[in-house]
């Protein structure tokens, strides 16, 4: 059986404690590799392999050799891409057919966009005077923080994890990563490439583990990370935080949601359904900008689940190989163990069950798969937990509104703050909603669009910063200021 080892220094290693914990299929439930889980000791390798490291040949090249090698990560990447796209699938059980699309071709690009961007950074320089009239420049530069701690999430692996290492290392910081427990394998695939590429040892480093008392806690709690990257769930960011408070260590959180829809009677409902299917499916509905409350004006709400119902009918449950599977498994059995208790509140605090609410039929060879069924209620209240709660299936509810005013309520009812989707074809109307929406991201008669140059993260309690373009930059710098007296 295969074993997936930790990426330190260049080499490929295993625990001492010799602990091994299992990869599993969540399509089938078989294990597919056995994953070295990392010490106190492999973490402060990783770490004291970073810091060396920023000093090294990498801290001494220039912007334009540094993304040169960037560019050549994200060809490594596509050159294999067949092997990423394999691994990618084996992990999470998502469709071939979108990883190909999403997951790994944006892995690369967040290389090559970050390699371009950093080339064109804007400088900040001004002549002043002074009070003998001799006058000074004063200007600014950018410096790499030093060591980020970059811990990912498993929905997306790849994506989220080079989402914060491309523009880690364009900035030339160096990184610890502790991806997912539940998906290792793309981020171990990445120290070849980075190899490849010509990355220098220590630079890019990975460590195998779970989250608290494992290595994700020891790496927050290593002194010697100077900041934290995170996406992953609100409460885990609150924990991060507190570790990086000792040592007022930077950090950017990218957290949970409970992202609402916006149906207003003036939307192109052709557009509104498909959209909405879409955000509250795909990814077996684990994206962290997925809809799971949809809010419907009262006019044309029998309609609109009518219709979401037709929709979420003809959804094809599959494995990855399916090239007709719109949905894979859930990412675990114990996530669906979740998402089923929530399937079960909803029934017991008297929802309607439009669809789903259950296990789908699966033939035999992958009957211990993570399936679940796309699932729609109404007739929910405000405070049911299912409707309140992060539940990161695939799943919505379905609630009418009178007004845009109670519209904008419902939307803000919650202490997350991270995506919404606005379904209307008035203009004006959109603007003004937008405007009052509390979510870091809002979108127009669209969902999931957006050009990487712009910020991304949430408000509220789903996040604190923002990434993304000029901000990543922002990030992943320290500022210092030069003032020469002339
Ligand atoms: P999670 O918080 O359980 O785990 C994320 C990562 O943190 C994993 O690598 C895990 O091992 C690690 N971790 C867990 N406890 C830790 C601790 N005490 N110290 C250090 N590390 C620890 O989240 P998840 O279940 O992997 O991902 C799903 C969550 O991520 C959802 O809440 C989703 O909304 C969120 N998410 C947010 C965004 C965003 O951009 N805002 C994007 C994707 C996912």
């Amino acid at each position: 059986m295969k074993e997936i080892k930790h990426y330190i220094n260049g080499q490929y290693v295993g625990s001492v404690s010799g602990k091994l914990f299992n990869n599993v299929n969540p399509a089938n439930g078989k294990v597919i590799s056995k994953v070295h889980e990392a010490g106190r000791e492999e973490v402060d390798a990783a770490v004291q392999a970073a810091k060396a490291a920023l000093s090294g040949p990498w801290g001494k090249l220039t912007v334009d050799q540094r993304s040169a090698i960037l560019h050549k990560v994200a060809a490594g990447i596509n050159a294999r891409f067949d092997e990423f796209l394999e691994a990618e699938c084996l992990d999470t059980g998502k469709p071939k057919s979108m990883a190909s699309h999403i997951d790994i071709p944006r892995g690369a690009a967040n290389f090559s966009v970050f390699a371009d961007m950093v080339k064109n950074v804007p400088a900040e320089s001004f002549e002043m005077s002074t009070p003998d009239g001799t006058g000074a420049i004063n200007y600014a530069v950018r410096r790499p923080k030093g060591v980020i701690g970059v811990i990912s999430p498993w929905n997306l692996p790849l994506l989220l994890m080079t989402w914060k290492v491309g523009p880690a290392l364009a900035c030339g910081n160096t990184v610890v990563v502790k991806p997912s427990e539940e998906t290792p394998t793309t981020t171990a695939l990445l120290g070849e490439v980075m190899k490849e590429a010509g990355v220098p040892d220590g630079v890019f480093n990975v460590v195998h583990g779970f989250g608290g008392d494992s290595a994700g806690a020891f790496l927050t709690e290593h002194p010697l990370v100077d900041g934290f990257t995170f996406t992953g769930e609100t409460r885990t960011g609150e924990v991060i935080m507190k570790s990086a408070a000792k040592g007022i260590r930077d950090i950017s959180l990218e957290l949970g949601g409970k992202n609402a829809g916006l149906v207003f009677a003036d939307c192109d409902m052709d557009k509104a359904i498909e959209g909405t299917l879409r955000s509250a499916f795909v990814n077996c509905g684990q994206v962290c900008l997925g809809t799971e409350r949809v809010y419907v004006e009262r006019s044309i709400f029998d309609e609109f689940v009518a219709r979401l119902k037709v929709g979420a009918e003809e959804l094809r449950v599959g494995p990855p190989d399916d090239p007709n599977a719109n949905m894979g498994p859930l990412v675990s059995l114990r996530h669906r163990e979740k998402v089923l208790s929530y399937y079960q509140k909803a029934v017991d605090d008297g929802a309607t069950v439009i669809t789903g609410g259950g296990v789908p039929d699966m033939p035999n060879e992958f009957a211990g798969g993570a399936w679940v069924q796309p699932t729609i209620w109404t007739g929910l209240a405000d405070d049911s937990a299912v409707v309140t709660d992060e539940i990161f299936g695939p799943c919505c509810h379905i609630r009418p509104f009178d007004t845009e005013e109670e519209a904008i309520e419902l939307a803000n009812s919650l202490p997350y703050g991270l995506a919404s989707a606005i379904w209307s074809e008035n203009i004006t109307r959109a603007h003004r909603v937008a405007g009052q929406v509390d979510a870091g991201i809002v979108w127009v008669n669209s969902w999931f669009l957006r050009d990487l140059r712009t910020s991304f993260g949430g408000s509220k309690q789903s996040g604190i910063g923002r990434e993304g373009g000029v901000h990543s930059l922002e990030f992943y710098t320290e500022m210092k200021n030069i003032c020469i007296k002339l």
